[in-house]
């Protein structure tokens, strides 16, 4: 199938007109996602061997999948979140499991699996043994998107010695979901779930990689740059949203709303810019340090939490109420955009990159050709 940036493109507002309909209920986009899976968004990550568009490997398709991904997020945050989530495990199972495991997932993926990588712990972390030639698996996890949809997890879980492994599980009936208390404020359609696997056995192939691959570097941070594209999809949609009202409204021209409008797209070309940047040095991250790459793309996660930050800030202010009311799309998108920002470890991420540029020279974009 030939992947096509323009009929993703061309289905935004039918996401977003969906994302919408669904926020009271949190119900899940079932029609969007099988709107994407036509278009071949959930197989565009696979190698072009196995069916896909070898989007996120190389230079072309690290740029590929990151206009794929911020298009969905222009659509709908949840959405972006969901496919980030599956392209995610595949990327895992592509750098660590075996050729066959790769194999069948591709295979999955083309029968209509969705996948997902868990690895929040919930109350009860998720621990592992190995038995009679098996695996037993224990335990929860919490901020599970797309819980009660995912077919294939990819959850990380613990031995008793400490060590992190990586386990796909196929789910159907293999855990039990629950609602987050009280619901999230935000990316209500990403189906976020807490899934109790209560005690559970599988078979020693659904181990992908080997003990501690999930957190090995630089992947583990530079794997952060997919969900900053679907971010900035969401950035891109308010920034215009917030110049097309305050146009609507005759209020465009006042100097303080020119104001306003210019610092969002300062904002929001900045997290663009550094997306780019980290997208590109994750695709070619073996020309790199693996400490540099990590932490470029660190630098980038927090450049556009604050570039999302200002934009929510600069359009609550500039269109006043209105951005506070139900029936206006912006009111949803600020408090997706506002839940999707949170993400692990923030405080760390900035330190720890600081700390290596402290004594070194950020690579440029010119070093990444
Ligand atoms: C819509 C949505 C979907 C999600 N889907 C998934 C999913 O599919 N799979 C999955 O695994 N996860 C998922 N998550 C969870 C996500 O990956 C993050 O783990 C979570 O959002 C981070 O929560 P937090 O802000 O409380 O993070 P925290 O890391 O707890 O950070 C909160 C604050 O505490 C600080 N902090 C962190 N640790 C310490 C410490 N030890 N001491 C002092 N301060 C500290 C941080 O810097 C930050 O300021 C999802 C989250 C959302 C919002």
């Amino acid at each position: 199938m030939t992947f096509s940036l323009e009929a993703l493109s061309a289905c935004r507002a039918d996401l977003e007109e969906e994302a919408s309909a669904n926020d009271p209920q949190a119900a899940f986009p079932v029609e969007g996602m099988a709107r994407l899976r036509k278009l071949g968004v959930l197989s565009a990550a696979l190698p072009e061997t196995l069916g896909g568009q070898g989007f996120g490997t190389g230079r072309q398709g690290g740029i590929g999948l990151l206009h794929l991904l911020r298009l969905v997020g222009q659509g709908s945050m949840a959405l972006g979140r969901l496919v980030e989530g599956h392209i995610n495990a595949i990327r895992l199972i592509a750098c660590y499991g075996t050729a066959a495991q790769l194999a069948r997932a591709a295979t999955d993926v083309h029968d209509g699996a969705l996948f997902g990588v868990w690895v929040t712990d919930g109350v009860v972390p998720l621990r592992m043994e190995f038995l009679d030639g098996g695996i037993m698996l224990q335990g929860e996890k919490a901020y599970a998107s797309g819980a009660h949809h995912v077919t294939r997890a990819l959850a990380t879980a613990r031995t008793r010695g400490g060590m992190t492994h990586m386990l796909l599980v196929a789910l159907e009936g293999a855990c039990t979901v629950s609602s987050i208390s009280g619901g999230l404020a935000g990316m209500r359609g990403a189906g976020t779930g807490r899934c109790d696997f209560g005690t559970l056995g599988l078979p020693p192939d659904a181990m992908i990689g080997q003990a501690g691959d999930y957190l090995r570097q630089p992947e583990f941070c530079a794997g952060a740059w997919r969900g900053m594209a679907v971010a900035l999809g969401g950035i891109e949609r308010l920034t215009t949203l917030l110049r097309q009202q305050l146009s609507e409204r005759d209020r465009a021209g006042s100097p303080a709303q020119q104001a306003r409008i210019g610092m969002a797209l300062i904002a929001t070309e900045s997290a663009y810019l550094w997306t780019r940047k980290a997208a590109l040095i994750a695709a070619i991250q073996d020309r790199h340090d693996a400490g540099e790459v990590a932490a470029t793309v660190n630098l980038a996660r927090i450049a556009v939490e604050r570039a999302g930050l200002d934009v929510i800030e600069l359009v609550q202010r500039g269109l006043g109420l209105s951005a506070f009311t139900r029936t206006n799309v912006v009111e949803r998108l600020t408090r997706d955009l506002a839940t999707y920002l949170r993400q692990p470890a923030p405080d760390e991420t900035l330190c720890e990159a600081a700390s290596w540029f402290t004594h070194r020279d950020l690579p440029r974009l010119e070093d990444m050709s």
